[in-house]
């Protein structure tokens, strides 16, 4: 709580990336890259900065069968596990599974 400003006010625009959610989740958004047709309807809808267009250079590559600049890629730090990816992607390409803690 002591993170949070009085009364919820943002300062700063754009400051999003600041916060850290991915602790929130209860389930995890996990895509499978057979189906994903990269269309970015979950890049869209994603109310985090958790889903990028292209996978940020240094993590790990998702599946090795992928070509590494094209794949939709989650941020598990900013994912909050809100499931709307889940329930946009037209192809349903996107499984939501239960966090292990
Ligand atoms: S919405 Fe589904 S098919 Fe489209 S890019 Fe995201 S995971 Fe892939
Ligand atoms: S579960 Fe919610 S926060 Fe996480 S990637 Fe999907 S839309 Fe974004």
């Amino acid at each position: 709580m002591k993170e949070i400003t009085k009364g919820a006010i943002i300062y700063e625009p754009q400051n999003t990336y600041t916060y850290l959610t991915g602790g929130w989740r209860t389930f995890r958004p996990v895509i499978n890259y057979e189906k994903c047709i990269r269309c970015y309807i979950c890049w869209t809808y994603c109310p985090e900065p958790a889903i990028f267009k292209r996978k940020p250079a240094g993590e790990p590559v998702p599946n090795e069968r992928v070509a590494e600049k094209d794949v939709v890629y989650i941020d598990y730090d900013h994912c909050k596990g809100c499931g709307i990816c889940v329930a946009e992607c037209p192809v349903k390409a996107i499984e939501f599974v239960k966090e292990e803690k």
